[in-house]
């Protein structure tokens, strides 16, 4: 595995030892934004997707803005900082509406479920060197993609939690 010197940019990014055998991203745990899109009668119509950098953990998959917890933040902190730092997603267009928890153990990766502000469009790109590409994606699209497993196994749970918050 390759790891990249410009990765390690926070107090808490490094890697873990998992109880499940494998290794992952951040020491305090991870987290990520799931921030939806909805049209007119409430319904989740978008997702905002980041193709992740070929340098990264399973890099060139599909997933979520997110990283590395720094020790002494939420989960939430984290997901909206490493989401601005990513993808410039401004944490005021933002309404949290909940955390989904993968919880391993020793590491765990929190999906902080989100909304667009209302009245408030957000407009997402790459704005850092960990993504190709930042977009948002039709949520019926969003399996065409080839996706982090981890978010793969995890998208029915969380679009359902997302559609009932
Ligand atoms: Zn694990």
């Amino acid at each position: 595995m390759t790891e990249v010197p410009g990765f390690f940019r926070h107090p808490g990014d490094g890697w873990v030892d998992c109880a499940c055998g494998r290794r992952h991203w951040g020491l305090v745990g991870a987290a990520g934004l799931l921030l939806v899109r909805r049209d007119a009668e409430g319904r989740v119509t978008e997702v905002v997707l980041q193709h992740r950098s070929l340098e990264s953990h399973q890099g060139g998959t599909w997933g979520v803005p997110g990283g590395a917890i720094v020790p002494g933040e939420t989960a939430v902190e984290g997901a909206l900082r490493e989401s601005h730092e990513e993808a410039g997603i401004s944490p005021g267009a933002v309404r949290v509406l909940g955390e989904h928890v993968l919880d391993h153990g020793p590491w765990s990766y929190t999906t902080v479920l989100a909304e667009e502000t209302p009245g408030t469009v957000v407009d997402v790109r790459p704005t850092d060197s960990e993504s190709l590409e930042v977009r948002w994606v039709p949520v019926d699209e969003v399996t065409d993609r080839e996706l982090l497993p981890a978010f793969a196994a995890a998208w029915p749970t969380l679009l359902a939690a997302v559609e009932a918050a």
